[in-house]
Parts: structure tokens; sequence; C-alpha cells
């Protein structure tokens, strides 16, 4: 029998709790209440787990924002439903600290909250199933280390598609655990362990070889496809990347221009003589080098200018808000503006409805990718998914070959 879904209703006012309490219940959920920061803490400190949190986000004298980082350390994995009476801005601000903390957030609601709007939210948000709160407990590095090895550590595709034509053009390799009991677990939970404990080279070896392995077979249907692989910055200060890499394109015979290699500028992209040679190398082979999360880092100006980047990925927190927030619809058109004036393939990552899709194709995004379009899923089925290319779009995927 399945387990049934766990949510978590932080709120001070009663009937507010028992309005988003009864609205869950009726969609089976199993429903914990929590009036303050203090009882919060109470069922997190001791291991309760929770599918889902709604947080209101003014417990009367207390502030609902101090109970995220609460949710991040102990149960990351909880899906987030916020709700206040307060304005858009604010909302939207919250939001934005709850993804900066590895959060995911559902969705935003205006109180007092309609139980039909929860519910849709609840119904449509797929949570991935961490059944027991395995996932929040701190992981051994050695069992992700035996992990990796065993090839438990997989990529999942997600597309990314053209904006002029509507055609596939890649896909990025989202790494997953997939444990031998079915539990995927997201990288969340395992990266920054993988990056703390010295097994980002190994892990990044294992994807990287997996995802051109799959790039090669769909290739033989779509010779225009390329494949995109996360890349910690940590390992800009490993002088054997460049040859590991190539190494295994060339294994695959996959060709550098089909490889993006995705470097996230969250935390930095080291401005170091070894990071410099590595990227560069890399770029003059013919890799594809793009800034993830564009807009979330300190120096990304300064690397777009000094180093050899060829795309930026703006970040899915100003994409997904930009329909509705004018100032995130202002740095998503600042940023597909800047990257077009460099010369740069601008993608958008984190498109979830039609609208987001008009408005980055408005901005001058060349490709958009997320769950318009598609979540991720295993090569095969990836590959499966891929049709043939309509000859309309030959001429452009021509000219934008690289
Ligand atoms: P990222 O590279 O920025 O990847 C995009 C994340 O956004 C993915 O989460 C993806 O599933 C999610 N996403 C895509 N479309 C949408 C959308 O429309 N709406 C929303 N809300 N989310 C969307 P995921 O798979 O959980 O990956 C999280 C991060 O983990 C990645 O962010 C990347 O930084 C890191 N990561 C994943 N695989 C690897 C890897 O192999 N190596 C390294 N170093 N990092 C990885
Ligand atoms: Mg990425
Ligand atoms: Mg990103």
């Amino acid at each position: 029998m399945p387990t049934r879904q766990r949510l978590l209703v932080v709120d001070d006012q009663r009937l507010d709790r028992a309005i988003a309490g009864h609205a869950a219940t009726r969609l089976g959920f199993q429903v914990t209440n929590a009036g303050n920061i203090g009882e919060t803490r109470e069922h997190l400190e001791r291991g309760d787990r929770f599918d889902f949190v709604v947080l209101d986000l003014s417990l009367g004298a207390e502030d609902g924002l101090e109970v995220l980082p609460l949710i991040a350390r102990f149960n990351p994995s909880a899906v987030l439903v916020l709700a206040s009476g307060f304005d858009g801005r604010i909302l939207a601000a919250s939001q934005r600290l709850a993804s900066s903390l590895g959060l995911l957030v559902a969705g935003v609601l205006r109180k007092p909250i309609l139980p039909t709007a929860l519910q849709r939210l609840l119904r449509e948000t797929p949570h991935i199933q961490v059944t027991g709160g395995v996932a929040d407990l701190p992981i051994p590095p050695e069992q992700i280390h035996a992990a990796i090895v065993s090839g438990q550590i997989q990529p999942r595709f997600q597309a990314k598609i053209s904006l002029t034509t509507g055609v596939v053009v890649g896909a990025e390799a989202l790494a997953r655990w997939v444990r031998a009991d079915g539990i995927s677990i997201p990288p969340n939970t395992f990266i920054p362990i993988v990056e703390q404990s010295g097994l980002v080279g190994a892990l990044t070896d294992s994807i990287l070889d997996q995802s051109l392995l799959a790039c090669s077979r769909w290739r033989q249907k779509r010779p225009d496809c390329s494949v995109a692989v996360n890349i910690s910055p940590l390992l800009l200060n490993d002088p054997g990347l460049t040859d590991r890499i190539e190494r295994t394109l060339q294994k695959h015979h996959v060709p550098p221009a089909a490889l993006v290699l995705e470097i996230t500028e969250s935390n930095g992209i080291p401005d170091t003589p070894c990071a410099m040679e590595i990227l560069t190398r890399l770029r003059i082979r013919g890799v594809n080098l793009s800034v993830d999360d564009f807009g979330t880092g300190h120096s990304t100006l300064l690397s777009l200018v000094r180093m050899p980047f060829n795309e930026i990925k703006i970040d899915q927190a100003f994409v997904r808000e930009a329909v509705t927030d004018r100032d995130c619809k202002t740095v998503v058109r600042a940023s597909a503006s800047l990257g077009r004036e460099l010369g740069l393939n601008v993608v958008a990552e984190g498109v979830e409805t039609e609208a987001t899709a008009a408005l980055v194709q408005e901005a001058g995004c060349h490709v958009g990718q997320g769950w318009l379009y598609g979540r991720a899923v295993p090569a095969d089925i990836f590959q499966a998914s891929l049709g043939d290319l309509p000859e309309s779009a030959d001429t452009e995927i021509a000219e934008r070959a690289m």
C-alpha cells in the first residue's frame, strides 16, 4: 500500500491551520500542525519528516522566514507552499530566499488560503518520494562512492528546446541516485556531500561517460543533438580534467561541439590560472561552456568577459517569476540582451508555462528548458521522445552549430 504523503502546516491562526489541514486531508494527506517556530523545531528535531510544508510567513510576533533554515537543515526534501497576506513582492522575495537555501517551492498563496488553490498545488507538484525521510539523513561518503562505482548514480535527461523552431536541440544530464529499492534521491541531497568529500571527480567522470554514451545513441537518430553536463567549479582546480573529457568524447565518438559543460556560478567561478587554462583548452577543442544559474553569483560579469564561455543559462528563479514579477522580467530581458550582445547562446531554464515560454522568446532567449517541455527522464525514454527533425529546422540548426 502506498505510504500517505505527510504535510506540515505552520500557521499561528488556528482557523487557517484547520482550513489548510482539511483541504489536504481530503486529498489523503496525513496532516501535522505547528502554531509557532518552537513547535516546528520540535517536530523537525525529533525526526518527523514531511513531504510538504505549508508555511505562513507571518507567525504572529514571529518571523515565518526563520522556519526556512530549519527545513533546509532537517527536512530539505520537503516541498514548500508559502502563504501570506503580504504583497507579491515580499512573497516573491521569500520564495527566492527558500530557493537559495536549496528548497523547492511549489507555489505561493495569498491568505486567506483558498482550499481549492492549495489542493491544486499539492496535486500538481509531484514530490520525489523519499518515504521515511531517508534522504534527509546525512549520507556517509563511502556509501555515495559505492553508488557511483556500482552505477546507481545515473543521469536523467531534460530536453532543451529551440524557441524559434520548437525542436529539441539537446538535453541536460541531471544526476539521480537510483537506489536498489527504487527510491530516487535528488542531487541536492548528495552533491554537497560529494563536493565536500573529494568525490566530485569520480561522480562527474561517471555522469559524463553515461551521458556521452546516451548522446552517441540519440545522435544516430538526430545528429544535431547535444548533451549538457554539470561541472562543479571545484573541478576547475583539476588539471587532468581536460584530457579526461577528451578521452571520453573519443571513446563514444561524440564531437566536442555536441558537449556543453554547465558551470554553476552561484558559488563563484574560480578566477585562477588553472581554471582559465582548463576552460580555454576545452573551448579551443570545441566544447561549449555555459554559465549555469546566471544572475545568482557574484562574479558573473567578470567571468563572462574574462573566460571563454559561449552560453548563459538564465537562472530559473528569475524565469519562473518573470510573468508575474516585473523585476524578474527586467532581469530576464536584460540578461538575454546582454547575452546576445556578447554573442552567446542564451538559455532560459525553469520554463513552466506557455506564458513564460512566450516571454523568454520575446526577450530574445534562443533555447528554453523546463517542465513545460518535460521533466528529466532516463536516456531511453528521452531517445524515444525524439521525433524526426522537421526540414524547416535544418537551416537554423546549421546556422547555430557551434
Ligand atoms: P541545475 O543545473 O541548474 O539544473 C536545473 C534544476 O532545475 C534541475 O534540478 C531540474 O530538474 C530543475 N528544473 C528544470 N526545469 C524546471 C522547471 O521548469 N521548474 C522547476 N521548478 N525546476 C526545474 P535537479 O535535477 O534537482 O538538479 C539540481 C542541481 O543539482 C542542478 O541545478 C545542478 O546544479 C546540480 N546537479 C545535477 N546533476 C549534477 C551533476 O551531475 N554534477 C554536478 N556537479 N551537479 C549536478
Ligand atoms: Mg545545469
Ligand atoms: Mg541552473
